[in-house]
């Protein structure tokens, strides 16, 4: 298995969700908080490519398989891609008329970086990278708001008190206008060019010694994590977190310094290229201590 050209991934997503939940239509609006019908949302938008056939698996079955993909069994197809009904028509059409242009727009100059980069030669090398780049004429906050709005919708679908407990990123998405976001949270962006897809909602790991509790998407071009609470600031990735501080308005040509990440795994912050994961699965080494628990949106840890 591995990366096959420039810029392309292998159909398994890792998704830890409740699938019976794909079949609900009426619900609370994860945004909003309102009662009634739900749409679909594609995460990310389909201007990601993130509408074709993909095969979800989950942590489990990765592990059933000792850890190995093609060994992987239950793959639950899904033919349009990735989404969530989590989210009520209104706001689906408000983040689809503030947010997605600006996020597909940026998420087109990632693509361009990615079919750039000799990602095949990165993959072989046992080095982390990080690339600098400019994205010309970038609004920043309509995208890192939908950033935001993809992660609440995916929370949403496992953990109905995610927006109540959250209520700080609900106002970050329902209000073009508002910024900023409280000290508490911090969003990261790196590269990513797969193979897996993975779908984090909020969890605990220790990662390089540290905890943290964390949500992750991540699908090429990019890798958005939100951690809540601790932050990932011993780690190499970008924090873009003061994008959050722009004006709605705001466009401008923006320096991006981001790590290349692989995912191999389906651990969300393991960027380790095929190289690094063999070397270290032969020195019997774990970048990602596995003891994930599960944690309540707050960022409880739930024993
Ligand atoms: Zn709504």
């Amino acid at each position: 298995m591995g990366v096959r050209g420039a810029y392309s991934v292998e159909k398994t997503v890792f998704r830890e969700t409740r699938y019976e939940a794909m079949a609900r239509n009426k619900g609370i609006c994860v945004i909003c908080g309102k009662g009634g019908k739900l749409s679909l949302e594609h995460v990310p938008p389909q201007c990601a490519g993130n509408d074709k056939y993909v095969e979800i698996n989950t942590f489990a079955d990765w592990q059933a398989a000792g850890e190995k993909w093609e060994a992987m069994k239950g793959a639950r197809p899904q033919a349009e891609g990735i989404g969530y009904i989590t989210i009520c028509e209104a706001c689906n059409r408000y983040s689809g008329a503030h947010y997605v242009p600006s996020f597909c727009k940026t998420i087109d100059a990632g693509i361009q970086i990615l079919r750039q980069l000799p990602v095949l030669e990165f993959d072989g090398d046992p080095e982390l990278k990080a690339v600098e780049f400019e994205v010309k004429a970038m609004r920043p906050l309509p995208f890192v708001k939908e950033v935001i709005a993809m992660i609440l919708a995916m929370n949403g679908e496992v953990d109905a008190n995610f927006r109540t407990d959250n209520p700080d990123l609900v106002g970050f998405v329902l209000d073009k206008d508002a910024r900023g976001l409280p000290n508490k949270y911090h969003l990261y962006l790196s590269l990513f060019f797969g193979p897996a897809l993975r779908f984090a909602p909020t969890m605990a790991a220790v990662i390089e010694g540290r905890r943290l509790v964390l949500t992750a998407i991540d699908y090429p071009p990019f890798s958005y994590v939100v951690t809540i609470g601790t932050p990932a600031d011993h780690l190499p990735v970008g924090d873009i977190t003061s994008l959050t501080q722009c004006a709605y308005e705001d466009q401008r040509d923006v320096r991006l310094a981001l790590t290349c990440g692989f995912g191999h795994t389906p651990f969300p912050l393991d960027y380790r290229s095929s190289a690094r994961v063999d070397l270290d699965e032969r020195a019997g080494r774990r970048s990602i201590a596995v003891p994930v628990k599960g944690v309540n949106s707050s960022g409880v840890i739930v024993e």
